[in-house]
């Protein structure tokens, strides 16, 4: 069967065809200023690329144009639009509304607009791309596949915040986490490299990208993750400040005269690396800056690498033991300085790393990076969200 995965955002959609009887990605590619002038979609297929220029007033009017790239001469990877099995979509939020991947049937739909609060921001686009999608495929069977839902075993005392316990009942303020099929993929290929059950293993797995998160995963299973009731908490990130004492948000609202709205925008858009440094939010750049001697963003270097470090050794406690440390995501994938930091001083838990190992170029490959020997593994996995949705969705068809 062949999967159509689709990431739709509030003026984007991305996709990827993938056949599962190889789990091989046939066409991949994305739609970008949706509802805005200048709208254009960049598609690959057979291996060639194409870029088709169209006015795409909304988010129909995109998959239409995407099923057409699929189908198209040169790039074209199918004969007609009945050779797509299903489609996943990808849902950033599910509150305590969903807790696994579900079909999609009208009430579901109306079960989602309920998230909207909780991700205003993405939900609301998915919830358009699933409606634009089965007005032009009605008879294909869809799902939602939710970056929350690997977080959904979290034990009580590990998702409540200190508050009233009426409150979190009443309005669902509660750590949902996030980057879920990022975390679960990545745990399962590292046992899988390790030759070992799932049950068998305490993992930290280190998602670290634009926004980053870190996940404790005991036999398989999410015990506890360092995002929150939004993608805010946790470590800093590219522009996110991660966790703060809501005391201090409150004063500099004031001494900024700031809304509570407009205070949000600043912690999620100004903050982070890019406040620290003063440069960017692009970890490229904060190695270059650090190459040249550029003292803050040294610091953005070293209180994201110290930040994450606090979070393995935080999770190792928690589960009692720790098997493996997972990098993923661009920054965990690319940046061989955070590694390094995050998992210099870790002997104590039994890490023993390869600094040499850890230099080597990205090769798209599962790398060990921990010494021979090391009581720990330490792994770099390319992570595939795309693939888990659409392993997702065959699963539950
Ligand atoms: P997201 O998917 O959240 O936008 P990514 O996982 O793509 O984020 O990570 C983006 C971050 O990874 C950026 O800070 C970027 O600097 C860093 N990075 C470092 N090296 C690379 C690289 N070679 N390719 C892509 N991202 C890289």
């Amino acid at each position: 069967m062949k999967i159509l995965v689709v990431n739709a955002g509030s003026s984007s959609l991305k996709y990827q065809l993938i056949d599962m009887q190889n789990e091989k990605v046939l066409a991949k590619g994305g739609c970008e200023r949706i509802g805005i002038e200048g709208s254009f979609l960049k598609a690959k297929g057979n291996g060639q690329e194409k870029v088709y220029e169209k006015a795409m007033p909304n988010h129909k009017v995109a998959i239409e144009l995407v099923l057409h790239a699929l189908a198209d001469e040169g790039i074209g990877v199918i004969k007609s639009m009945d050779e797509i099995g299903a489609v996943g979509h990808r849902v950033v939020a599910s509150g305590e509304f969903f807790k696994k991947t579900t079909l999609v049937t009208p009430e579901v739909l109306k079960t989602l607009e309920e998230t909207f609060e909780l991700a205003p921001l993405h939900n609301p686009a998915a919830a358009t791309g699933v409606k634009a999608c089965m007005e032009v495929m009605p008879n294909t069977p869809m799902t939602l596949v939710f970056d929350t839902s690997f977080h959904a075993t979290m034990p009580e005392k590990a998702f409540l915040y200190g508050i009233d316990y009426e409150d979190y009942k009443k309005y669902g303020v509660r750590k949902y986490g996030a980057h879920g099929t990022s975390h679960k993929f990545v745990s399962a290929e590292a046992a899988k490299y390790l030759g070992k059950k799932p049950e068998q293993l305490k993992i930290v797995t280190c998602h670290l990208g634009n926004g980053s998160s870190i996940t404790a995963v005991d036999g398989g299973k999410c015990v506890d993750t360092s995002m929150g009731f939004t993608p805010l908490a946790g470590v800093l990130m590219g522009t996110r400040s991660g966790d703060i004492d809501a005391s201090a948000v409150e004063f500099l609202a004031r001494k900024k005269g700031l809304s509570h709205a407009d205070m949000i925008t600043y912690l999620n858009k100004q903050c982070g690396v890019a406040g620290i440094s003063g440069v960017s939010s692009d970890f490229r750049d904060l190695e270059a800056g650090y190459e040249r001697g550029d003292k803050r963003c040294a610091l953005a270097l070293e209180m994201f690498s110290y930040q994450t470090k606090r979070f393995v050794g935080a999770y190792a406690a928690a589960m009692g033991g720790l098997d493996c440390i997972v990098f993923t995501a661009g920054i965990g994938e690319n940046t061989p300085i955070v590694r390094e930091e995050v998992c210099s001083g870790l002997e104590f838990l039994g890490v023993q790393f390869d600094s040499e190992a850890n230099k080597k170029k990205n090769d798209g490959s599962i790398r060990e990076i921990s010494a021979k020997g090391s009581k720990v593994k330490v792994l770099i996995i390319p992570t595939n969200e795309e693939l888990v949705i659409a392993r997702e969705t065959a699963e539950l068809l």
